[in-house]
């Protein structure tokens, strides 16, 4: 079998440097600072401009490790770890790698909200491509600006709907690049591979056109035919100029993501990660959690609170899992019911609603509030996407106890202050049975006597694993059955141990593990819809480990 060309684990900058000096020292996929050998610093012009000892890369996790944890708040690491990251990517990511519990939660959600909010403050380099209007007509120009020519994956955001946090325009560039580093700290795609871009079409947060320290344009964000025609020129110069790459949609506001996904699915590998991510995230907790309560997909009744990207991206997943165990696709629909800012999903409800909710609008009496509809549809779970907190209130949750041995309670809106209800909060009120997860991490509580411990159902489980393998078998398509068949790997992985605990996640300490089973899983879908266009490994599970990026140094000469 030939081995595919420039596969994810390799570097796309060659084995030797061809820098040195200063330039070598400040590339941060090259630089290794103080560990550059004695030979390498008389070989490569370093001599005088490093201090004289030598240290290993474990001596300088250590060293960096110490740094980190004196800074005083998650902010302040941040700051830390993106400085780190430019300055020398192999450090960064193997202090990240070697402690992931420790430093997912900083560079990505919920400090990396806190640091978009700041972003203009905290600026310090650019990281990233920025692809403002200014650069309207000239797109594929800007693409060659950045600095390797091997770009296998984009992650691109226009800034309208950051987290929970909304519009943040142009500082929502935090969200791509804490992605992006994600994809290499937990699947090995190799950094070099890696462009981060924001589309920066202005934003509609009035409080950025006056705040000082705004780094994006300061005008009203362009939407209708011009917004679909930027989109259009980006995403040409994305295939003129990376033809190979892989993209992925990244908070865009709900009017465009729905449409820009299905625009483009069939013309690039490419997927939303808010609407298939956290669709595949949640469906595996909750096969998971019927692990725990041992009941069937096919009887469950999912309430969901918030109808967007998330809520009706969850729903479609469901229903497509259902239909595969045997449910018509409108029994598996019914299974699924919504309450947004309006009250029930409902038929004729008399507002005008959008396309993505129409699947759910069942033939139903209208319900205003969830306390009525959880009331009225007994569900055997409740899942939280609505952005708003504390709506899953002592009621609704004690509720969810009466008429459930074990309630399927998953809160998952971001950032942890937006959280529908914390952890303790729905162990206590359901007297310690509920089956909870969260967004964001909400550490473990104890309750009378027994100590659970909350999933978090992060979509750092599934996207870089998807990604990893439609990467390793050059997939045409990312298609909802590859989707899927993550999902069940990674509720397959949960074990036996993490269920006692009430965890429906595996540790992230086994991230690494999680992401190369699912990505043979995704590109073993691929090869079998015929959507892969490298040959089949005769082992796909081995070829896609023996491709994964570890963050060592390598001796240049
Ligand atoms: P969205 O803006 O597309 O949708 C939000 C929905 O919530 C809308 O339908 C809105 O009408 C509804 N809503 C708002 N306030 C409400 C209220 N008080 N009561 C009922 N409904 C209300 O956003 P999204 O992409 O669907 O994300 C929603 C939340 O889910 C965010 O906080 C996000 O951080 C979180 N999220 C979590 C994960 C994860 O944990 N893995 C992944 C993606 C998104």
């Amino acid at each position: 079998m030939t081995p595919p060309a420039n596969p994810p684990g390799l570097s796309a900058l060659g084995d030797v440097p061809c820098l040195s000096g200063t330039a070598l020292l400040t590339n941060p996929l090259l630089n290794k600072g103080t560990a550059f050998t004695e030979r390498e610093r008389d070989a490569l012009g370093l001599r005088g401009l490093l201090p004289p000892r030598v240290f290993t890369l474990e001596e300088q996790v250590e060293r960096s490790l110490n740094a980190v944890r004196r800074k005083p708040d998650p902010l302040e690491k941040y700051i830390y770890l993106v400085n780190l990251q430019n300055r020398n990517e192999t450090l960064f990511y193997r202090l990240v790698m070697d402690h992931i519990e420790e430093f997912v939660p900083i560079i990505y959600t919920p400090t990396v909200g806190q640091a978009c909010l700041e972003y203009g403050a905290i600026f310090r380099r650019p990281r990233g491509l920025f692809i403002s209007l200014r650069e309207r007509g000239r797109i594929a120009e800007i693409l060659r600006h950045w600095s390797t020519p091997n770009v296998r994956l984009i992650v691109v955001t226009d800034g309208e709907r950051i987290l929970g946090l909304g519009d943040l325009g142009a500082t929502g560039m935090g969200i791509p690049v804490g992605k992006l580093s994600l994809y290499t700290a937990c699947a090995g795609v190799h950094p070099g591979y890696c462009l981060p871009v924001t589309i920066d079409v202005g934003t509609d947060n009035p409080a950025l056109h006056t705040g000082t320290a705004y780094i994006g344009l300061r005008e009203k964000r362009l939407r209708g035919p011009e917004y679909d025609a930027f989109i259009e020129e980006f995403i040409a110069a994305v295939k003129t100029v990376f033809p190979r790459a892989l993209l992925q949609w990244e908070d865009f506001g709900n009017t465009n993501a729905f449409r820009l996904l299905r625009r483009y699915q069939s013309q690039l590998p490419s997927f939303n990660d808010d609407i298939q991510g956290t669709a595949a995230t949640a469906l595996a907790g909750l096969l998971a959690a019927l692990r725990l309560t041992r009941g069937k997909l096919q009887d469950q009744r999912v309430l969901f609170l918030g109808a967007g990207e998330a809520g009706t991206g969850i729903a479609d997943l469901f229903v497509a899992a259902a239909r595969s165990e045997g449910l018509s696709e409108s029994e598996a629909r019914r299974r699924c019911w919504f309450v947004d800012s309006k009250g029930l999903v409902m038929k004729n409800r008399g507002d005008r609603l959008a396309e993505h909710k129409e699947p759910y609008a069942h033939d139903h009496p209208f319900i205003p509030t969830l306390t009525e509809a959880v009331k009225a549809l007994k569900p055997t779970a409740l899942i939280g996407v609505s952005g708003t907190p504390a709506t899953f209130t002592r009621e609704v949750i004690e509720m969810m106890a009466s008429f459930n041995e074990r309630p399927v309670i998953f809160a998952l809106s971001n950032p942890t202050s937006k959280a529908e209800c914390t952890a303790e909060a729905a162990y206590t009120w359901s007297e310690g049975r509920a089956i909870f997860a969260s967004g964001s991490p909400f550490p473990p509580v104890e309750f009378k006597g027994r100590r659970h411990v909350p999933g978090q159902g992060n979509n750092i489980y599934i996207f870089p694993g998807v990604g990893l393998g439609a990467l390793a078998c050059e997939a045409r398509e990312v298609t909802d059955a590859m989707f899927l068949a993550a999902a069940r790997t990674l509720a397959s992985m949960v074990e036996e141990q993490d269920l006692a605990i009430g965890r429906v996640y595996p540790a992230l300490t086994r991230i690494r593990d999680v992401s190369a089973r699912i990505a043979a899983a995704v590109a073993r879908m691929a090869h079998d819809e015929g959507l892969a266009t490298l040959p089949r490994p005769a082992d796909i599970e081995a070829d896609i480990r023996s491709r994964m990026f570890d963050p060592v140094y390598r001796e240049y000469v």
